[in-house]
């Protein structure tokens, strides 16, 4: 679905099966971020044949954080498509994945692109990266300030947030996380999991409910 010029979001409605939604900024450059689970890729691809793009025309595409339902599309870009992840994320997965049991595409995964707190430029298009640890320790979101867009992984969703026991995972890191965001001027939230949130009240309506309810709970 279109949610803004130049934005779409490829939601994930299918209670069979859980994976993680699926954004694509049709720039350029053109970016998708959160490529799901690979074996569920077809639908990413159906989503972005129906603009009458094809994946292998990606210049970016990059992971919110390492867990399979975000990541592990991306194993299967090659170059010149570059991929993306945070940079404590991926020193984090590189040293527990195989504890974990991540499955993280074979010994060669190297992202192209490490991503650090601060600003990106990519073309263009210009973002802020913000490094969210709670959920994931690497976890970061992307703010895109032309749209008063925020990427926010498994940070924080529609009415919820991320589980915090996963490797890695910390509640208090997860509510600094959460204030962070919620300090940014945003007016489209577009979380790993479930329904886009539009408008600024209905974003800062949703940081509140979720300080207020779920913050009693990590
Ligand atoms: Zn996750």
């Amino acid at each position: 679905m279109k949610i803004a010029e130049q934005l779409y979001g490829f939601i994930w409605r299918d209670p069979r099966a859980n994976n993680g939604n699926t954004y694509f900024i049709a720039g350029p450059p053109l970016i998708l971020i959160d490529p799901g689970h690979r074996h569920l890729f077809g639908q990413v691809e159906e989503e972005l044949a129906r603009l009458s793009y094809k994946p292998e025309q990606m210049d970016i595409v990059l992971a919110t954080h390492a867990h399979p339902d975000h990541l592990e599309g991306l194993f299967q870009f090659q170059e010149p498509t570059v991929t993306a992840l945070g940079l404590e994320e991926y020193d984090f997965i590189k040293k527990t994945a195989r504890r974990a049991g991540w499955d993280l595409g074979g010994e060669n995964f190297e992202p192209g692109l490490l991503l650090k707190e601060g600003n990106l430029k990519l073309g263009d298009l210009h973002f802020r990266v913000l490094t969210t640890p709670g959920h994931s320790p690497g976890s970061i979101c992307l703010y895109w300030e032309d749209r008063k867009a925020l990427f926010t992984g498994d940070v924080i969703f529609n009415q919820g947030l991320g589980r915090t026991d996963l490797p890695g995972g910390d509640g208090e890191m997860l509510k600094l996380s959460i204030r962070r965001l919620a300090a940014l001027d945003v007016e489209i939230l577009l979380p790993g999991h479930g329904e886009v949130i539009i408008g600024k009240e209905a974003v800062q309506t949703n940081f509140r409910m979720v300080a207020d309810y779920w913050f009693n709970y990590i």
